[in-house]
């Protein structure tokens, strides 16, 4: 029971909760499907799920919503670690779905960190000098050299998003630098 429901918030269906006589009761619309409260309170115990009230209730009083499911509801985007009940807020990071909060950060091999930040100091660079120059074709070389160290963010990001999905697995990230050169 607990998966079915957690595959269906995975998939960004959301969650109704109506109180009647004091009793939370919870449902999923088409198809519909009855979630025992013990259920919703187990998913919630363990973090498997971040799951999120939208704060359409009535007197807007916590806890109440009629509506709850993941970061679609809210404006915060959660830790890539599933055992992390960490948030962030989405303005903070407009074009995210995704962050990695420190705490969880910091536990990554020092080879993971190392790589993060060097890419985007390098990508902060560019972009500064992207800005100042007013050269059009000097800015599309660094526009060009700019987006090859996004796509080696992007990889280092599925490495650090495998490493703790799978953390028995080896870290790819020396296979990764070494066959590109470094
Ligand atoms: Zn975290």
């Amino acid at each position: 029971m607990i998966e079915a429901v957690l595959t269906r918030l995975r998939a960004g269906e959301r969650l109704h909760q109506q109180i009647v006589d004091g009793r939370r009761q919870w449902w999923f619309d088409e198809p519909f499907e009855d979630v025992p409260d013990a259920v919703v309170v187990r998913i919630r115990a363990t973090g498997e799920f971040a799951l999120k009230e939208a704060g359409d209730s009535l007197f807007g009083l916590p806890e109440n919503s009629q509506t709850w499911g993941g970061v679609d509801v809210s404006d915060r985007i959660p830790c890539i670690n599933p055992r992390c009940r960490r948030t962030a807020a989405q303005d903070k990071f407009p074009d995210s779905h995704e962050i990695i909060c420190g705490k969880c950060f910091r536990a990554l091999p020092a080879a993971f960190r190392a790589e993060h930040r060097r890419c985007w100091r390098e990508i902060n660079k560019l972009e500064r000098r992207i800005l100042r120059t007013a050269d059009p074709l000097k800015a599309q070389r660094m526009r060009d050299i700019c987006n090859e160290w996004v796509d080696r963010l992007n990889v280092g990001w599925a490495e650090i998003r495998q490493s703790i999905e799978q953390p028995d697995k080896p870290a790819g990230l020396e296979t990764f630098l070494e066959e590109i050169g470094l």
